[in-house]
């Protein structure tokens, strides 16, 4: 498939289906924005519960945190970030249209209206939104939205070491919103002014660095196999010295095959003990980690596995995607993971005018929901439909209650058809089994 259809068709079945819609869509929308629909957030949570569940809760040396997206604007001082976290801006003196000068295809042409030498010198934009708190307008009043979630995790530092006494290494993990105020935001939801991090700062003795890192490292990896996201599609690349952030000793990019091109997913990265004494010494609160065995006070460093939430969505998206041809007919289908699906199953009576299929369906249904199976009801239109709707929304089960199922046959009473989203395959399996085969 062309690549540029393919992301034409994620776009397009994201918007048909309730995944994702563009943001403000009735007031000609938002640029950078999206909002999520019923469907794209159930895929989201069960993006995020994965990665809570195997980056935070699966470990006994991770702490989960939440914090503020607002932050005294003294933590963006001391992180660097009003100084310097900006893109090169160039604007058109022609058009108006404004570019990032390290996205054009040739520096001397405008890429929205052609001219040639207009574009002028590149000046550094900075990406942080600034807004005001309380009533006052005055400079002082100025705040941020934060840019990352990092920094909420450095300034509960000591929090976390008082209340809790972990001993090193040990890490905080946080998902959260963040904004950067894109100069051109583009390739749906790909690059955003308001998206969700899933980051992990991990707090170590200098020395073990190179395994912490690369423990990290696997995990990702173990994480991206979860995902369905196939290996093939998934490169590391090693930033080179000149390219990594100054603070940084080691950099890895996860880049993913997009459509439009190789791009950064995700990032681990060796932060040393940059943000605690940056921080340490613009807040004038000791950050120091008492080494019990040895006595000695220590800047623990940092392992800093990030990865984007919206980005993650899109490569999963694109790595389901299917079109094939079952039983002499195209169709559309997502081959999601079971666990990340929006519905593990969807339950129908084979006739919807047949009110003792229907209420027996209802009864399967309800069952299935109080065993924690996410399920969706449908009794509309023929079962072929009903299964063209299910594959396209990456439903893994489509269990029809038939006359069978009510006892026509005795030896099948209590019996389901269940119908497999990727083969097309049926089999009969006795209801009571369903939540077993189900549960992920
Ligand atoms: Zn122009």
């Amino acid at each position: 498939m062309a690549q540029e259809a393919l992301m034409e068709k994620i776009v397009s079945l994201c918007k048909r289906r309730g995944f994702i819609y563009p943001g403000s869509e009735i007031y000609g929308g938002l640029a950078g924005t999206y909002d999520y629909g019923p469907l794209g957030v159930a895929l989201k949570n069960n993006i995020k519960n994965l990665w809570w569940k195997m980056f935070v809760t699966d470990r006994e040396d991770m702490f989960g945190i939440d914090a503020a997206i607002l932050m005294n604007p003294k933590a963006w001082e001391a992180s660097g970030h009003v100084a310097g976290f900006s893109d090169p801006l160039v604007e058109c003196s022609n058009c108006k249209n404004r570019f990032r000068a390290d996205h054009l295809e040739d520096p001397d042409v405008c890429p929205s209206c052609g001219k040639k030498g207009s574009l002028g010198e590149a000046r550094q934009f900075n990406m942080m939104f600034a807004t005001k708190v309380g009533a006052l307008d005055d400079a002082s009043a100025t705040i941020y939205l934060r840019p990352e979630t990092a920094g909420g995790m450095f300034v509960n530092f000591k929090n976390i070491v008082d209340s809790f006494h972990p001993k090193l290494p040990f890490g905080l993990g946080q998902i959260g919103k963040a904004f950067r105020n894109e100069i051109a935001p583009r390739d749906f939801i790909f690059r955003l002014r308001e998206l969700e991090a899933m980051e992990v700062e991990y707090f170590i003795k200098p020395e073990d660095w190179e395994r912490a890192f690369e423990e990290w490292q696997e995990i990702m990896h173990a994480y991206a196999d979860e995902l369905g996201l196939p290996k093939e599609s998934i490169h590391e690349l090693e930033v080179a010295d000149g390219d990594r952030a100054h603070y940084s000793k080691r950099t890895v990019d996860f880049e993913f095959d997009y459509p439009f091109g190789r791009k950064e997913l995700w990032g681990l990265a060796y932060r040393t003990d940059f943000d605690l004494l940056a921080h340490e010494n613009s807040s004038k609160v000791t950050l120091k980690y008492l080494d019990e065995e040895t006595g000695e006070k220590i800047t623990p460093h940092v392992i800093e596995p990030a990865l984007g939430v919206d980005r993650t969505i899109l490569a999963v998206l694109l790595s389901a995607y299917r079109e094939d041809d079952l039983g002499g007919e195209t169709r559309t289908y997502l081959k999601l993971p079971a666990m990340l699906a929006p519905y593990q199953a969807a339950i129908f009576p084979l006739l919807k005018n047949k009110p003792e299929l229907v209420v027996r369906a209802r009864e399967v249904f309800m069952t299935l929901k109080k065993a924690g199976v996410a399920v969706i009801f449908d009794d509309n239109g023929n079962i072929g439909k009903r299964y063209r709707r299910q594959d396209e929304i990456g439903t893994p089960w489509c269990v029809t209650v038939d006359f069978d199922t009510l006892g026509e046959k005795p030896e099948l009473k209590d019996t389901v058809t269940v119908r497999d989203r990727d083969t097309g395959e049926q089999k009969r399996i006795g209801i009571a089994e369903l939540p077993k085969m189900m549960k992920i």
